[in-house]
Order: structure tokens, then C-alpha cells, then sequence
């Protein structure tokens, strides 16, 4: 259990109800969902003294993903397919003490697949976990919420995030860190990808920024855009980016359709409209092309802070 980092509350809710058998792992990539995953079905599977010991035969086989009983059914399986799968959960474990139906992507799920297992969540038997993990239990039915433990894994503190990248990685310098914690929105892996050096600037920018903006905070919106004289290159890059980004939230407003893979943020962007959607992309273009004539990039920032806001 140490390994999930701070989520006291989550630790309390497991030892409290120790016998549930339908969980909701809730929670942004990069916030320990499968770190959450992984300790509740080892913990539960483990034949060794110290559950979870990592060392079983029964710890190896999950961690393998060569268990028979830990199933993974994909969310956007055909739905017979998937009440095939599902309907195994009344079969007793062959290998393991219990079977565990891991259901990931939960945000994708179809209804028809979500009231096929929510069947199979009514009359549950001893032996069977349900896991489901999402972004958020809002894209799931009301009926599968109620029927399941809820664990959110919420955002840690500055100084647990910090002490942890270095206790992982060692110390690389204020700077790298700073930019982490500030990438991170709160959340470990976030953190981890950037300090570890796996995600550029640009990209980490470009969560900070959507993020400010979906929350329309200002103060975050120009801090997400603010780059040193030196750094153009990386300024160029984050707008790439935003255009990028900002072409699917587009297309999305515009057919009024959901596209799978949206961050929590660019769903709330969605909600903006097409119209100020557009205004804002607009405003991205023309400081893609006028920053070859003013390289003055507090002003082009000021500029786009004052476009996104505009409420059209
Ligand atoms: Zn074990």
C-alpha cells in the first residue's frame, strides 16, 4: 500500500471495506490508477506471507498478465462478445483464490456494455472483483456508480510530489523540478514524465495552458504561456501544439460529437461552442504567423489570454 503515494483517504476506504467486490479506480492519467490497480488485486491474489509480496507465483502471473483469471475485457468489444467475457464471472477461479475483471478505458465503455456488466455486478459471488477504471465515473451510468466503491485518487501536495521525484530520480536541479510540479496539476506520473525527462516542454505547456483555460484562470493562462526571451522555439512549439489540439476540439464542437482519447480539459473546452472555439483557434493562427514579425511573446500572450476569454 505504500507504494500509492499520499490518497490517505483511499487507504482508509480499503481497510474500512474490506470485503467489497465492485471498485471505480476514478482519476487523470498520471494519478496512480494502475499503481491503485495493481495493489488491489495482488493484495488479494498474493499466496505470500507479506500480500502483497511481488514474488509469488501468484504476483508473478499478474504482473505477466498470464493469469487466467484476471481478465481484461476491451470497453468497445461488440456487446455479445463482451457479455460473453463478462458472464465468465460466475465460473469459479481455476488458477487464482479469485478472478478479477479489470475493465480500463471506462470512459469508452458502450451502454450496452455497461448494462451488460451491470448485470453481473447486481448478484456478485464471493469469489469475483470488478475493477473499472476511468477519468471520471460521470461517463459511466448512474446504476454501475451506485453498485460499486468509489476510490478517487486525488492530487498530492507540492512537497509530496517533490520529495518523491527525488527520492525516484535523484536531484536534477530547482529548475527541472519547479517545472515538474508545475506541469503535474497535482498528479505523480505527470510529474515523473516530465522530471524523467520523457515530455518535453512544449506538452507540458500545453496541459498547464488547457487546463487554465478550461478552468478560465487567468493568472495560470499567462504563467502556461510565459517563456524566456531565449526560448522562442519552444514558444512556436506550444502554439503548434494548441493548434493541434484546438483542430479536434473543433471538429468535435462542430459535429457535437464525442472523440475518444480527450483529456477531462479539452471536454470542458468542447463545452465552450464552436463559435468561441474557432475565435480561439483563430487566435492561435494569427500568432503562429505574427510572431515572425513581432517576436515580442508577452504581447502575443496577452493577446490570446484576452481572445480565450471572450465569451461569444
Ligand atoms: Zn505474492
Amino acid at each position: 500500500m505504500n507504494k500509492l503515494i499520499g490518497n490517505e483517504h483511499i487507504k482508509k476506504t480499503l481497510t474500512e471495506k474490506s470485503n467489497v467486490r465492485s471498485f471505480i479506480i476514478e482519476g487523470p492519467e498520471g494519478s496512480g490508477r494502475h499503481t491503485l490497480l495493481d495493489i488491489l488485486v495482488m493484495s488479494k491474489i498474493c499466496t505470500g506471507d507479506h500480500r502483497p509480496c511481488g514474488k509469488c507465483a501468484a504476483c508473478k502471473r499478474y504482473e505477466s498478465k498470464n493469469s487466467i483469471d484476471i481478465v481484461y475485457p476491451d470497453v468497445e468489444l461488440p456487446v455479445k462478445e463482451f457479455r460473453e467475457i463478462i458472464n465468465t464471472a460466475i465460473e469459479y477461479p481455476r488458477e487464482e483464490k479469485c478472478k478479477f475483471y479489470i475493465i480500463d478505458n471506462a470512459d469508452d465503455m458502450k451502454v450496452h456494455n455497461q448494462n451488460a456488466l451491470l448485470k453481473n455486478l447486481e448478484e456478485p459471488f464471493d469469489f469475483t472483483y470488478f475493477i473499472i477504471i476511468c477519468n471520471t465515473k460521470e461517463s459511466l451510468l448512474k446504476t454501475i456508480v451506485s453498485r460499486c466503491t468509489v476510490l478517487t485518487l486525488k492530487p498530492l501536495e507540492e512537497h509530496v510530489i517533490k520529495d518523491s521525484l527525488v527520492k525516484k530520480y535523484g536531484e536534477k536541479g530547482e529548475e527541472l523540478l519547479a517545472r515538474a510540479v508545475l506541469g503535474s496539476r497535482g498528479f505523480l506520473g505527470r510529474a515523473e514524465e516530465i522530471y524523467s525527462g520523457k515530455k518535453n516542454i512544449a506538452d507540458e505547456r500545453y496541459n498547464a495552458f488547457m487546463n487554465a483555460l478550461a478552468h478560465e484562470n487567468l493568472a495560470e493562462m499567462v504563467l502556461a504561456l510565459s517563456f524566456d526571451n531565449k526560448k522562442r522555439n519552444e514558444f512556436n512549439d506550444l502554439i503548434d501544439n494548441l493548434l493541434n489540439g484546438f483542430k479536434t476540439i473543433l471538429v468535435c464542437a462542430g459535429y457535437k460529437k464525442e472523440i475518444s482519447g480527450l483529456s477531462n480539459e479539452e471536454r470542458l473546452i468542447v463545452s465552450f461552442g464552436e463559435k468561441r472555439i474557432k475565435n480561439i483557434y483563430d487566435a492561435f493562427m494569427k500568432t503562429k504567423i505574427g510572431i515572425k514579425f513581432n517576436v515580442n511573446m508577452s504581447l502575443w500572450s496577452v493577446y490570446i489570454v484576452k481572445e480565450c476569454l471572450k465569451k461569444i
